[in-house]
């Protein structure tokens, strides 16, 4: 439409007010959609986002050619809202396990969109106008704007780095939280705490000391709990993964949070899943129905047979939650030699399938500029990509805007992928090592 246009001048006189709703003020920005595409458009090797680049396993990709094949045409047809019957089932029936309590699929169970999905209705459904929200650092980049937008006020507290003595790599269990930190951060106008373990980006599996300390604080300030566990199959060296929900007084507050996508290793197929009480459940349903209202049936009827085997293999070492851990730990050592090598020095994971690293050593070839808004990590990242081809995120996506600055140093590489994408990496990385020393 040409602006000579007396229409077009009448439409462009009507958008004088402000389009955009004042819950999305600040928000618009998105690490994910700025490297991702940079991604694509330079990397040879891409450790940036969190998917793995094999396979995901035969008996969930069979299941799902088998039932697109199958003659059951209803189910490419709406399924119940709230879930798919045999997937909350199946569900209902593996977290009774885990959690050593009776569960009803139909009242404790919620099928999402991807645990992303299950964030945001859990956010809408417990957070109100004026609430505050405690996200521990570094936190899942969405817990924040999920924060802002149903109303709530987020309050961040660090997990502190503390190096060990000895000249060893750190470990994510190295970052730790300050109890006295931490309980400050409680008040009357605290409504929800998000934990994150195993943590994104650190890889750091919280101990049941650390657990039992957020949930003694959430009992005593009568606060409820957003359990992000997707990576709860990702526990390397013997480590257990501890479910906040089975301590003291913590199921009747604490929604569980889940992802076939990183349980399955089909971030794609975006199936999640909510598990917790009744009380709490029937609101983040309420959302739901009233947003996607459903998740694509074929994918939750694949999802649910994947559960179905496992609850057959469990503990077993045929088991795919047996396997994938074993086989990513191999991965983790192989990305912590190679970093290590030469001189990005690797943090080690407990879990999870990332990896954060220590950029200070190479901080040369990319020189600060004094003064920027960008983040040193970001202007690294964004070279790296550009000039060596390998993908990483900057830490400090991490951080909240106050505390950005203090976490510059280091990458997070996802190490979910293919022997050769790892071993492409470790020559990027070695060629690099010798231009810099040569
Ligand atoms: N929580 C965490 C901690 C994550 O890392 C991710 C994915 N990167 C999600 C939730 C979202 O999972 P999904 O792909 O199932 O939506």
């Amino acid at each position: 439409v040409k602006a000579s246009n007396p229409l077009s001048f009448r439409l462009q006189a009507k958008m004088s007010k402000p389009v955009q709703a004042r819950r999305l003020e600040g928000i618009d920005k998105n690490i994910w959609v700025e490297f991702v595409k940079l991604a694509a458009t330079y990397s040879k090797v891409n450790l940036g986002q969190g998917f793995p680049d094999f396979p995901a396993p035969d008996f969930l990709t069979e299941a799902f050619t088998r039932i697109l094949g199958g003659g059951d045409h209803m189910l490419h047809q709406y399924t119940r809202g709230f879930g798919h019957p045999p997937l909350v089932k199946v569900l209902a029936q593996f977290f009774e396990k885990l959690l050593g309590r009776d569960l009803d699929p139909m009242t404790n169970v919620v099928v999402t969109v991807g645990a992303y999905q299950a964030l945001f209705c859990c956010f809408q459904a417990l957070v109100d106008e004026g609430d505050e929200v405690i996200i521990i650092e570094p936190f899942f980049d969405c817990y924040e704007p999920m924060v802002k937008m149903a109303g709530g006020t987020p309050v961040f507290v660090p997990l502190r780095p503390n190096p060990p003595k000895d000249g060893k790599l750190m470990s994510s269990a190295d970052w730790q939280l300050d109890p006295a930190e931490l309980a400050s951060k409680f008040s009357e106008r605290t409504k929800a705490i998000v934990v994150n373990s195993p943590n994104n980006p650190l890889g750091k599996v919280f101990s049941r000391r650390e657990l039992g300390l957020i949930a003694e604080l959430c009992v005593k300030h009568d606060v409820l709990c957003i359990s992000d566990e997707v990576y709860e199959w990702l526990v390397y060296d013997g480590k257990q993964h501890i479910r906040i929900a089975s301590l003291q007084g913590m199921w009747d507050r604490t929604v569980i949070i889940g992802s076939a996508g990183k349980t399955f290793s089909a971030t794609g197929w975006k199936v999640g899943w909510v598990v917790g009480p009744d009380r709490l459940l029937q609101h983040v349903r309420t959302v739901h129905q009233n947003s996607v209202y459903h998740c694509a049936t074929i994918a939750q009827e694949a999802v649910a047979q994947g559960f179905q085997r496992e609850l057959m293999l469990y503990g077993k070492p045929e088991s795919y939650f047996v396997q994938l851990p074993k086989e990513l730990q191999q991965k983790r050592d192989w990305l912590v030699r190679s970093l290590d090598g030469v001189g990005m020095k690797p943090i080690i994971p407990e879990g999870t399938y990332f990896l954060v690293a220590d950029i200070s050593q190479f901080k040369s070839d990319v020189p600060d500029v004094p003064n920027s808004d960008e983040p040193y990590d970001y202007r690294f990242a964004k070279w790296m990509v550009k000039n060596k081809g390998i993908a990483a995120i900057p830490l400090s996506a991490f951080y909240s805007e106050a505390h950005k600055n203090n976490y510059t140093n280091f990458l997070r590489f996802c190490f979910a992928k293919e022997e050769a994408t790892l071993k492409a990496a470790n020559d990027i990385f070695q060629k690099w090592k010798q231009e810099k020393t040569s």
